[in-house]
């Protein structure tokens, strides 16, 4: 059984390795566009103004686009004109003086459908010729638009060229150009904001500078965590910029029956770190009753002055409100839940400026929300909730390369369930997903944060341990290995049954200097354990290690 364990492991990581089949060319598709996307949000959200602003965009779409040419057109606020911003690959003054003016019938009624869609088929012909002709716009050489959209106005338009290898823009490509618009239409739109309220309200348009941090979620070790952190960042910013003093995100529960209260600021701070760390349940607000729930069921902001006098307002609410901003939180045109920012502390109600402010953050945590959520997906495995193999790949080089840059230890461990064949065989593969749902979590449990635990192949996890040595990875070994042989997993037929793992470690310089051999040799560790009789623990060593 152990030269078979062998073979499983290497055919797997073969095969995982070189990443043919379908799944994981559209799942590295899926974490490219993930990347994408937070990195074009970061870098809208640091751009200086407008015009820098749309040379980020435009070239981000040129380079994820594969198209021969990229424009930006634009609305001049407060006039119904459209003029190109900035272009690439397009040559000419006259690109840059392009621009057309709003006007009825199908044309305006296509663009402001907010999808993408084809001007000039393959054969070259366009649609809407006489617009085409009259403003020049064939000078843009485009075959697809697509309209940037906010809060039912068309901010603007992307247009992309034919594609340099001459093929045909798919649907899925199309999605997510359109998912590229949509970051960008968010980021324009304040930046117009910002720039109509510059002098009026500096102070504010200042606080707009310190976003940049807010789409870093892709450093992300720990999912939650991170995304965690980066709601209570966003309802930092909030509370700060209108001078608020609470605030909390409350989401959709997993039934879509109730809103939860996911993070929240400005309470009592035990009660608070409570809250945020999932430890207590506030109160839910069922769709469609108080504030909250109406918000979220319209999808339309409300203002309440002072709540007392507002009998929509359920005294479950919350406890000491008095005045609220609620806003809607919209991703990709589905509701995800609601941001509420209360009382004023300077007295008064929030002005229509501060809401308008409120609503662009509130873009903001919908979209970090919706980016985490498909990050999520892409690199975690579904019946465990591990992280899945080509995430263990990439993060093992990352952890390998930090830990040679800083001469820090990092170690590996490598689990195998004992005779798991044999269980499926008894139980049925049903029960055998059971317990293996069951040990992951226990898995995650034992994991300091910085930990990295992942399902390597069927029944085998890896855990990679940055800033341990030998001996702290032996003893996280243990714990783990202890807590699975402890543990009665609940049997689907009533009862309960026990289940045991195996467990190897190797450490990095000590083992090992390279992602192969670190999990070469924590695999070794982990075969001299089964050759010694399993569920037992081992470091890798020269001399014991059995070669199979
Ligand atoms: P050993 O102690 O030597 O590890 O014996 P073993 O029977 O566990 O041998 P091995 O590790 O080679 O067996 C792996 C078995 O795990 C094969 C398969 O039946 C089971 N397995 C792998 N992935 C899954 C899964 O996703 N669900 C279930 N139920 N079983 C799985
Ligand atoms: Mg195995
Ligand atoms: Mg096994």
């Amino acid at each position: 059984m152990v030269t078979k364990t062998a073979r499983t492991l290497k055919t797997q990581s073969k095969s995982n390795g070189k990443g043919t089949s379908h799944e994981v060319t559209s799942l590295e598709k899926k974490v490219f566009d993930y990347f994408t996307l937070s990195q074009l949000g970061k870098s809208l959200i640091q751009a200086k103004d407008l015009t820098e602003l749309a040379r980020i965009f435009v070239s981000c779409v040129y380079e994820a686009s594969h198209a021969k040419n990229v424009c930006l057109l634009i609305n001049d606020p407060g006039t119904e004109d459209y003029h190109c911003l900035y272009s690439i690959g397009l040559k000419g003054e006259k690109v840059s003086a392009t621009s057309f003016k709003k006007q009825e019938g199908l044309f305006w009624q296509v663009l402001n459908g907010g999808e993408p869609f084809i001007i000039q088929d393959s054969t070259g012909h366009y649609r809407f010729k006489e617009i085409i002709q009259k403003n020049h716009l064939d000078r843009l050489e485009s075959q697809i638009w697509v309209p940037l959209m906010v809060k039912n106005t068309l901010l603007g338009i992307l247009t992309l060229g034919a594609k340099k290898n001459k093929s045909n823009y798919e649907d899925l490509e199309l999605g997510f150009i359109a998912q590229l618009a949509r970051q960008a239409a968010i980021a324009i739109d304040s930046a117009i904001l910002d720039l109509e309220r510059s002098e009026a309200t500096a102070e504010l348009a200042k606080k707009m500078d310190n976003l940049s941090v807010l789409y870093d979620v892709s450093r992300a070790i720990s999912f939650t965590n991170d995304l965690k952190k980066t709601l209570l960042l966003i309802l930092d910013r909030s509370r700060k910029a209108v001078k608020a003093q609470k605030g909390s995100i409350m989401l959709l529960n997993r039934e879509r029956t109730h809103l939860e209260v996911k993070v929240v600021r400005g309470i009592d701070p035990i009660t608070e770190r409570k809250i945020n760390e999932g430890e207590i349940e506030c109160t839910k607000i069922k769709i469609g009753e108080g504030i909250a729930g109406r918000v979220f069921k319209t999808g339309k902001t409300m203002v309440v002055e002072d709540t007392r006098k507002d009998s929509r307002f359920l005294k479950s609410d919350a406890s000491n409100v008095e005045n609220i901003v609620c806003l809607p939180l919209v991703a990709e045109e589905k509701a995800i839940g609601v941001m509420n920012i209360t009382n004023k502390t300077t007295g008064g109600k929030f002005s229509e400026e501060e809401v308008e402010f409120l609503s662009t953050l509130a873009g903001q945590v919908s979209v970090t929300i919706n980016n985490a959520n498909l990050y999520h997906l892409a690199i975690t495995d579904g019946l465990t909730q591990l992280f899945i193999n080509r995430y263990f790949h990439q993060k093992l080089e990352e952890e390998i390369a930090r830990s040679r840059r800083y001469k820090r230890p990092l170690s590996l461990i490598m689990t195998d369930i004992d005779f798991f064949k044999k269980f499926n065989d008894t139980y049925g593969h049903q029960q055998g997903d059971a317990v293996l749902q069951t040990t992951s979590r226990l898995f995650r449990q034992c994991a300091r944060d910085v930990d990295i635990p992942c399902r390597y192949g069927g029944e085998e996890f890896a855990v990679i341990l940055p800033e341990t040595d030998t001996a702290g990875a032996l003893e996280a070994a243990e714990r783990i290995r202890k807590a699975v042989e402890a543990y009665d997993f609940p049997a689907l037929k009533g009862g309960t049954l026990k289940v045991t793992i195996s467990v190897g470690v190797a450490t990095c310089p000590d083992h090992a200097d390279s992602a192969r051999t670190l999990i070469q040799k924590s695999d070794e560790a982990l075969y001299a354990c089964k050759d010694a009789g399993r569920n037992c623990s081992r470091l890798y060593s020269a001399k014991t290690n059995q070669k199979h």
